[in-house]
């Protein structure tokens, strides 16, 4: 692509083997709360030849950051791994049946960024945004004008092959042009394994036929445990998120019977969007 790779992250592991991440100076995309820069991932003691495993490096916004701080990558990583653990469960259930396509949920490193050019003062470059995963997206809008700090968390994930789409919205939309047969039935499934504590959505990702992989999943906790944001982080709404799938839900052959909430006192701003 000809572009510079500009910033490193601190070193991670993989499987054993010690890498790093290296992105652009431009964000791809943005959403509320985060940019999105097209990576590379190498071994640390690689040869010089490695050309690297794309990637996607995720970095909170300044302001975001020191709202949250490290609190939300944990939480968002916490709600990855919830999300991967109930996958797990589903795939068992359902494995019998051959015509099943698995799921799988992406899990972010997290990572630190270890070198970082001094970005103040840097006219912005505006560009064509080329097509950004998922709901993320920044046309029109400049992109090289984010202080990347030194030190700050980003969450690196590995870039995935294929159409991304999103099948079910945080808010349980239900994307009814693609195949959300599964993600629908999977996000009931959660609900009803966790014994009504949590409910796995937004789910969006990949799907080729064997499997659907999915990139940050939003977990709402129906016990939000005191904290300020959801214990997943900033997309967990809590009783509303949960209260919102099955007001929009209708059950398929796959989560037809499963534990569903009591429905019979739902607040009125629940209603409809
Ligand atoms: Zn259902």
């Amino acid at each position: 692509m000809g572009k510079s790779q500009s910033h490193t992250s601190e070193s991670f592991t993989v499987n054993g083997v010690d890498k790093y991440a290296t992105f652009e100076d431009d964000w791809f995309a943005k959403g509320a709360s985060r940019y999105a820069y097209q990576g590379k991932i190498f071994s640390v003691n690689g040869w010089w030849f490695e050309r690297g495993q794309r990637c996607v490096v995720k970095l909170y916004k300044e302001e975001y950051c020191a709202k949250l701080n490290e609190e939300a990558w944990r939480a968002d990583k916490r709600a990855s791994l919830k999300a991967q653990e109930m996958a797990e469960l589903f795939n068992a259930t359902y494995i019998n049946d051959s015509n099943f396509a698995r799921i799988e949920v992406l899990i972010p490193i997290i990572s630190q960024i270890k070198t970082a050019p001094n970005h103040v003062g840097r006219k912005p470059v505006s560009g064509t945004v080329p097509d950004a995963a998922g709901r993320e997206s920044g046309a029109g809008e400049t992109r090289a004008d984010v202080m990347v700090r030194e030190g700050a968390s980003v969450a690196i994930e590995y870039f995935l092959r294929g159409r991304y789409v999103e099948f079910l919205s945080n808010t349980s939309l239900v994307n009814t042009e693609e195949k959300s047969f599964v993600p629908v039935a999977f996000s009931h499934f959660t609900f009803h394994e966790s014994k009504g504590e949590i409910l796995v959505t937004d789910l969006q990702g990949v799907y080729n036929q064997k499997s659907y992989v999915f990139t940050d999943p939003a977990v709402h906790s129906m016990d939000k445990r005191g904290a300020k944001f959801g214990y997943y982080g900033p997309t967990d709404l809590g009783v509303y998120g949960v209260m919102k799938f099955f007001y929009d839900h209708k059950c398929n052959s796959l989560c037809k019977g499963l534990l569903k909430p009591d429905m019979s006192n739902i607040p009125d701003n629940l209603k409809g969007d």
